[in-house]
């Protein structure tokens, strides 16, 4: 265990934290915490064991590169099978788009509930 943060010279402390990768727990680790930057440091067998989980839970294969491309007027982004089928995406469901920030778009899917209270802006 170190005891000293090699980023900041915070002190240590082991904790057990929470590790989540696209929004999905992968499970509850102990880990070294500095208590001044809060960077957590996972030993190795700790570290393995976390990629192991979550290369069984298939979450590395979630993440692509994909184009962004014109159809007509408006930019198109595809969405490939593994990611629409995680998701259990339906044709013709309706996402709400926004940016956060200037280089990160969200989709965030809109439940039916929130379409009977919200109008969807037409195109
Ligand atoms: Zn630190």
């Amino acid at each position: 265990m170190i005891e000293i943060c090699p980023l900041c010279s915070g002190r240590i402390v082991r904790k057990k934290v929470a590790y989540n990768l696209f929004g999905e727990r992968v499970g509850i680790f102990p880990a070294d915490v500095c208590q001044k930057c809060g960077e957590q440091f996972f030993s190795r067998e700790i570290s393995l064991a976390i990629e192991k989980i979550v290369s069984d839970k298939g979450l590395w294969e979630l993440k692509s590169k994909t184009k962004v491309s014109m159809i007509g007027n408006s930019f198109a982004i595809r969405l490939n099978k593994r990611i629409s089928n995680y998701l259990d995406l339906k044709n013709g469901e309706l996402v709400a788009l926004y940016p956060e920030g200037k280089n990160k778009i969200v989709i965030d899917r809109i439940r039916e509930e929130q379409l009977r209270d919200e109008s969807v802006e037409p195109r």
